[in-house]
């Protein structure tokens, strides 16, 4: 399994690290298969959306804040509730298939962290699962 080190920084942000993945992905050796990408984080989550225009991250960050407000009150003692919540309805999972040891994506895809309490450094795992035949 490789590991990917993203330094995110703002408080709430979108980064594409399909570039990062797909290096990952296809040092990883394998003509066909499986890429599966994890972020083992609470606060932080990820998703595959469009890459092209900007400010369709931009959005989509907006609508998260007017679902879940970062300024709701929660019991949680560290306060950041909002920021779990955000990254549970991103999920902390995306696989793509891989082919010709490529990503396969759609034209406008691309893979992003989703940074709902930074800045911090973040951890993505890659793993390829390959098919030999
Ligand atoms: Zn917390």
């Amino acid at each position: 399994m490789d590991e990917v080190r993203v330094r995110t920084r703002a408080h709430q942000e979108m980064v594409d690290i399909t570039t990062e993945v797909a290096a990952v992905a296809a040092k990883a050796g394998w003509r066909d298969g499986i890429c599966y990408v994890f972020v083992p984080h609470t606060t932080a989550g990820l998703t595959l959306n469009e890459n092209w225009d900007v400010d369709v991250r931009r959005d989509s960050l907006d609508m998260l804040e007017g679902l879940v407000p970062s300024d709701t009150p929660c019991r949680h003692g560290e306060g950041n509730s909002p920021a779990h919540l955000k990254a549970s309805l991103m999920g902390f999972h995306v696989a793509v298939p891989l082919k010709d040891g490529k990503l396969v994506l759609g034209s406008w895809q691309g893979i992003y962290l989703c940074e709902f309490d930074g800045p911090r450094t973040r951890r993505v795992l890659v793993e390829v699962v390959g098919r030999s035949a």
